[in-house]
């Protein structure tokens, strides 16, 4: 199969794109803009795969999307492409609705009139698969868990965006016919992540004597999924999902997000310990908490446990261990602005 991967360039991307032509048969047009998230080291070597093709492309742009859906002719297209970070949201919405709702919509657009022109005698012959976040179901208590009807309630500009633009791959679902399915993931982590999210924070500052900042009493929870355990699932429910149908991807690993920097500092003391910063736990500084700050995300993944048969395989601890290898062997990843 033929997968046209928007977004394939940033964190989730490169991993996605690396599991696809390392164990899979299929191929990869990526499309991406290339902004600060992006890494284009990484695209290099992707380059040089012979089932590998890079458009450097807006979203937004629909000459050119619907140009790349021709010459293309994908059976599949994978929606990554977007605006990811809630702090930057709240400092600057405007690219926000414009990549992840405006894009998404000028996307779902080429791929109608792409789908309707020469995949539409055999529908299954083609998905629009939209990767989303748990972001988009709002916050929880101490007890609940997200589950796939679990009713909207965005908080941030980021997860408003999010939902408007998983709400118009519904309506292109529903309206126009076009198969589509959604993801829904909770927060990732793993190698090639800009160094603007909360883990890789972590590691860049602990190993530069910074402050390590943790918003308010650092209790809120978060789910956290190793990157590769996701690239994994996502391509299983490109192969296996039902049209019209969102599944959950969680990593069922929960922590409060100071008990996750002392584990990450604590790491950091026995893989670096040369490192002149140690303990490492002496930098964490408590800052004034995020405007809305959500409270805690928590996945129920029952859903692609049963359907797809999908389970994440790598523990907290595990990957956790292996994003500081990735990061402490690709230092320039980590330091670069
Ligand atoms: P990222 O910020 O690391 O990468 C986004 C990529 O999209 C970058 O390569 C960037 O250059 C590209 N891009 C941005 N605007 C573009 C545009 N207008 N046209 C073309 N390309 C553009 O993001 P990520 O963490 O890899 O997230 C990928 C997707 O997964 C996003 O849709 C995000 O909402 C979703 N998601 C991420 C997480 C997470 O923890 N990282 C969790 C849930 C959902």
């Amino acid at each position: 199969m033929k997968i046209l991967i928007t977004g394939g360039a940033g964190f989730i991307g490169t991993n996605l794109c690396a599991h696809i032509l390392d164990e899979t048969d299929h191929s990869v047009v990526c499309i991406d803009a290339l902004t600060y998230a992006a890494d284009r080291a990484a695209v290099k070597e992707f380059e040089k795969n012979g089932h590998y093709k890079f458009y450097k492309a807006d979203i937004c742009d629909a000459d050119t999307v619907q140009k790349i859906f021709k010459g293309e002719k994908p059976d599949a297209v994978m929606h990554l492409a977007a605006e990811s970070h809630v702090d930057r949201s709240i400092a600057g919405p405007e690219k926000f609705i414009n990549t992840n709702i405006a894009g998404t919509y000028t996307l779902l657009e080429a791929a109608r009139e792409y789908f309707e022109r020469e995949k539409k005698s055999n529908a299954g012959a083609f998905r629009f698969h939209h990767i989303s976040t748990d972001e988009v179901y709002g916050t929880l208590g101490d007890e609940e868990y997200f589950r796939e009807d679990t009713p909207y309630d965005p908080r941030s500009p980021y997860s408003a965006s999010k939902a408007a633009s998983d709400h118009l791959v519904r309506a292109w679902a529903h309206t126009y016919g076009l198969p589509v399915v959604i993801t829904n993931c909770s927060n990732n982590y793993g190698p090639h992540q800009y160094p603007e999210k909360l883990i890789p924070v972590i590691i860049k500052n602990a190993l530069a004597g910074k402050k390590i900042p943790i918003y308010g009493e650092g209790k809120n929870v978060r789910d956290w999924l190793y990157v590769k355990d996701h690239a994994k699932a996502l391509v299983r429910v490109l192969e296996n999902g039902v049209n019209g149908e969102s599944y959950n991807i969680g990593g069922n690993a929960e922590i409060t997000n100071i008990d996750l920097a002392h584990m990450i500092c604590d790491l950091l003391d026995q893989l670096a310990p040369e490192s002149k910063h140690k303990p490492h736990r002496t930098l964490i500084n408590f800052v004034p908490d995020r405007p809305g700050h959500d409270y805690r995300y928590a996945m129920d993944i029952t859903k692609i446990q049963k359907e797809i048969g999908w389970v994440p395989e790598t523990t907290l601890e595990a990957g956790i261990l292996q994003t500081i290898k990735w990061y402490l062997t690709n230092p320039a990843f980590l330091n670069r602005n």
